[in-house]
């Protein structure tokens, strides 16, 4: 990196929160104001206890207990998700969906109108959307003709600007993970942040990296609860990484970034994760059957293979068909001016009488 004897001068006089930061990995790729930050520190930082009168904060003592501000690590969350996804709380940040995940990892490594990141194409709009409001360029790879990944791509279109590489697997809206080996020769490959969004990933769990966690201290693996969790409207997203990482994310947060009525709702939904797994089998069921009916429909010509819970599919008429449905209250996504999708519709599987519906309208219109 060019700058890297002036910011390791620059380093010297600095308080360094990043104890631990193996191989001087972060401290190479954090702006130097994130390093050196001091911060936020609310009065609940310096004592939560459970009996303890709190005179501290300037809230209403009444109408309990919505009247304290929640906890900022969001202790009780974190070590419930950690027992089911199988990682420790520190390699965990909770935030306000996955949004605000992709949007602090801009704003710790990427300086302004200086840095880059790396991004495939086509996928998920707010990787694009995050880098545009922090000012950051977004270099785009097109996938392989078969949605595959161009890993030399990838890593070539990097440079010395490059703090962060974009992969979505399952991605949106192509519906395909990605190969394993493929991705790992990438975060192998770069010496930046690799993110991985596994937004999708209940509806394939086997293909999750979480199990390369530990290996890789420049991953960084999102998961959201807005999809298989069916709880979109709480606002929570996940990121697993190295404790450096998480620790930064942490402290750059707003304090009290997760609601309280976000967190006893979310400890609510994952004592009973049953529910979301007997949710993904009926999706997983119902892609299934749809895929079948809409083989049958000649209006479309074809459908990719999906990991998801949405099927992409190709029409001659995307516009009109998505008119035509929308006339019928019927609302999916016309993909088709995206990046290597031509003609495309995405279609997000429902419940059982609502793809029925869909089956017999598209049907009357073939
Ligand atoms: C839906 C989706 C998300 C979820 O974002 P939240 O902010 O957690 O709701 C993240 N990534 C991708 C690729 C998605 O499609």
């Amino acid at each position: 990196m060019k700058n890297q004897k002036d910011s390791k001068q620059n380093n010297v006089n600095r308080p360094s929160p990043l104890r631990g930061d193996r191989g001087g990995l972060l401290s190479r790729l954090l702006r130097p104001n994130i390093v050196s930050l001091k911060p936020y520190s609310s009065a609940r930082d310096e004592f939560s206890g459970a009996d303890a009168m709190f005179f501290d904060a300037n809230e209403n003592p009444f109408n309990a207990p919505y009247n304290r501000y929640p906890d900022p690590y969001q202790s009780e969350l974190k070590k419930k998700i950690g027992e089911i996804k199988g990682v420790a709380p520190e390699n965990i940040f909770l935030g306000n969906g996955s949004d605000e995940a992709i949007d602090l990892l801009f704003r710790a490594f990427c300086i302004p109108g200086k840095d880059n990141v790396v991004s495939i194409d086509p996928t998920y709009g707010m990787y694009q959307v995050a880098a545009d409001i922090n000012d950051v360029e977004v270099r785009k790879v097109l996938l392989k003709q078969d949605f595959e990944l161009d890993v030399p791509g990838l890593l070539n279109t990097a440079d010395e600007n490059t703090k962060m590489i974009f992969i979505c697997s399952p991605n949106n809206p192509t519906a395909n993970v990605f190969r394993e080996e493929d991705m790992l020769k990438v975060i192998s490959g770069f010496d930046g942040i690799v993110v991985v969004d596994e937004a999708y990933i209940d509806f394939a769990p086997e293909k999750t990296l979480m199990h390369k966690l530990a290996d890789h201290p420049n991953l960084v693996i999102l998961q959201t609860f807005s999809k298989a969790w069916g709880v979109a409207a709480i606002r929570l997203g996940m990121a697993f990484a190295s404790k450096e990482i998480i620790d930064v994310l942490s402290k750059i947060k707003y304090p009290y970034n997760v609601n309280l009525l976000t967190q006893e709702k979310a400890l609510e939904f994952l004592e009973n994760a049953q529910q979301k797994d007997d949710w993904v089998s009926v999706i997983l069921r119902e892609k299934e059957r749809l895929k079948k009916a809409l083989q049958q429909n000649p209006l479309i010509k074809k459908i990719y293979p999906s990991d998801a819970n949405f099927l992409l599919v190709v029409v001659d008429e995307p516009q009109k068909i998505y008119d035509l449905l929308v006339q019928k209250k019927l609302i999916i996504r016309d993909r088709s001016k995206v990046a290597m999708c031509e003609g495309c519709l995405r279609i997000t599987i429902g419940t059982p009488e609502e793809n029925d519906k869909l089956i017999e309208t598209l049907k009357e219109l073939s």
